[in-house]
């Protein structure tokens, strides 16, 4: 299991600082490596457009 950013991504980088195993990659819309996230959720919490969610 692992949060995966779907395409709503608008790319603000909230999300990369939160995350606890430095997973989350930057581009055009920010990319979760599911090799190393934990499914902590945190991503998702700052989201504001819901973009990581369970996969
Ligand atoms: S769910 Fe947690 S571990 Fe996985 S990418 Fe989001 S912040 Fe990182
Ligand atoms: S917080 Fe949401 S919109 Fe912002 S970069 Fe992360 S996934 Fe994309």
């Amino acid at each position: 299991m692992a949060y995966v950013i779907n395409e709503d991504c608008i790319a603000c980088g909230a999300c990369q600082p939160e995350c606890p195993v430095e997973a989350i990659t930057e581009g055009d819309i920010y990319v979760i490596d599911g090799d190393l996230c934990i499914d902590c959720g945190a991503c998702a919490d700052v989201c504001p457009v819901d973009a990581p969610n369970p996969a």
